[in-house]
């Protein structure tokens, strides 16, 4: 059984109580990991501060060179860890391939960001005689990173390189079902050279363990990706010590297909945004309007294309020209969309492919499904739908589907197929948003800020923006100097 990272130590639960991990394609247990009680979040913590103090005062190119060597080492153990990561979250290795490799990319633009960071020198009126300032950037402290199930290394890299490249500890807390290849990721950080300490990993049920580290006074930075009811109650456990946070949180993404749009890369891309990963993204093509033009024609290709998945498990591949999806995360999630999907069909929805269960086996997969134009109040239009699930919406006039696709709660992405500049510009200007890809699959580029409005959270991660959301900036007034 593997083991948690605290202190540099590989360790039992306080409680010697184990947390079981399942395959959800397979419904066997993979594996088990400890099951950490609010002790031993004490202790993590207790031991991130302690390391914090050393930590905080090394060499920026020595921490920019322990995380190179970190990215280096994901890069040679990526077959590992995708056959780890297949086995606990469900996605094909293939896609788990491709998430170990973000992740790697990720951790390397932040080894190499780490070292270009500079401050500011500032003149000052010399009534009080000669002076000058500084901005001087200072790490926080202990920092939290707390992932949900479907990303969870890129997640975590996302989290914990820019902290630890800004000279912050942290104590990580992936998902409760899919802990394994974090700690995988958790032992290459320390052969990296992170010192003990640095980075913690507990494992646990956030509903045991979540509030006591969220709310823990010596965590001052809480970095948090999962679902919005989560979020909401993460910001309410930091207020009372103000602490820096993050959330990124769930979303609804509207997807506008024009009358000029290139169909062809249209659908090839809301294929790739909507049932990548079996449609459980928080960035992904969840709505989508297609003007009334093209519509036949997008939705004929797309109801094809779907066609060829064949839901399965992730280790193995599906005979062409077939594509392998995996299952759905969780019985509950799976349970979760043919709620949503028998909605939408209530609602006035017409089932275009897909919505079935393969209850004939195990494992919790779900036949990818398209629903033409459910009802604006349907649950598939108004919830999060963390599956593969997409209701087409036909739409003639252009600020009426900027509208609709404003009509939610959320937002995080969206994207635009035209050429029509603007169009483009109105998109960008008038969705309430984060994102607005043109002409682009919706992804989470390493080198641009990327974060929600609305109900998706707030804060920004990836990008060199996110690396000032792990530092104090501070004001230096340097005087005397007559
Ligand atoms: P979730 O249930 O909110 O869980 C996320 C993480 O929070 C898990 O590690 C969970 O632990 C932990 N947690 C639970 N209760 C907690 C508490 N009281 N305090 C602190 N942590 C606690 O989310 P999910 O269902 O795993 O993930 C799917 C959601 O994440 C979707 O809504 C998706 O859109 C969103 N998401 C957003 C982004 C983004 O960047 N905006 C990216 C990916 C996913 P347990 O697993 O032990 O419960």
């Amino acid at each position: 059984m593997p083991e948690m990272l605290i202190g540099g130590e590989w360790r039992e639960a306080t409680a010697h109580e184990e947390l079981e991990v399942v395959n959800p394609a397979t419904e066997e247990i993979v594996d088990s990991v400890p099951a950490a009680s609010p002790e031993d979040v004490e202790l993590a913590v207790a031991t991130a501060k302690r390391a914090f103090a050393e930590w905080s005062r090394t060499d920026v190119e020595h921490r920019a060179s322990i995380l190179a060597k970190a990215a280096d080492l994901i890069h040679e153990r990526a077959k590992d860890l995708a056959a780890r990561l297949t086995s606990e979250q469900g996605k094909p290795i293939a896609e788990a391939m491709g998430e170990v490799s973000h992740l790697a990319h990720g951790v390397r633009f932040y080894a190499e960001a780490a070292t270009k960071v500079r401050g500011a020198y500032q003149e000052l009126p010399s009534t009080l005689g000669p002076a000058y300032g500084m901005v001087i950037r200072r790490p926080m402290g202990v920092c939290a990173a707390i992932t949900p199930y479907n990303f969870p290394l890129t997640l975590l890299g996302t989290k914990v390189a820019p902290a630890l490249a800004s000279g912050n500890t942290v104590v990580a807390k992936p998902a409760a079902t899919t802990p394994l290849a974090t700690l995988e990721v958790a032992r290459l950080f320390s052969e990296a050279g992170v010192p003990d300490g640095v980075l913690n990993v507990v494992t646990g049920r956030g509903s045991r363990i979540g509030d006591g580290l969220v709310a823990h006074p010596d965590i001052r930075r809480v970095a948090f990706t999962g679902s919005t009811e989560t979020g909401r109650r993460v910001a309410a456990l930091a207020a009372p010590d103000l602490k820096r946070i993050s959330l990124e949180l769930g979303g609804s993404d509207p997807v506008i297909i024009c009358a000029d749009a290139n169909v062809d890369a249209a659908v090839k891309a809301v294929i790739i945004g909507r049932y990548w990963n079996a449609g459980q993204a928080c960035l992904g093509c969840k709505r989508v309007f297609v003007h009334e033009s093209v519509y036949d024609e997008f939705v004929g290709s797309l109801v094809e294309r779907v066609g060829r998945y064949e839901p399965g498990d992730g280790t193995t591949k599906a005979e062409k020209p077939k594509l392998r999806m995996g299952p759905i995360h969780t019985r509950a999630g799976r349970d979760e969309l043919l709620e949503q999907v028998e909605d939408g069909i209530a609602s006035g929805g017409e089932l275009l492919i897909g919505g079935g269960t393969t209850d004939h086996r195990k494992g919790y997969f779900l036949e990818p499904a398209v629903i033409a134009e459910p009802s604006t109040e349907s649950r598939l239009n108004r919830e999060e739908v963390f599956g593969p699930v997409l209701p087409i919406f036909r739409f003639s006039d252009f600020e009426e589907a900027v509208r609709r696709a404003n009509d939610t709660p959320y937002g995080l992405g969206s994207s635009i197929w035209t050429h029509d500049a603007r169009l483009i510009h109105r998109a960008a200007q008038d969705i309430e948003a984060g994102m607005t890809w043109v002409n682009q699959i919706h992804y989470g580029y390493d080198e641009l800020p990327f974060g929600g409005v609305k109900a998706s959270g707030f804060g920004k991660e990836h990008g060199i923006e996110a690396l000032d959301s792990y530092v104090e900036i501070k004001s230096v007034v340097v005087g005397g100097l007559a």
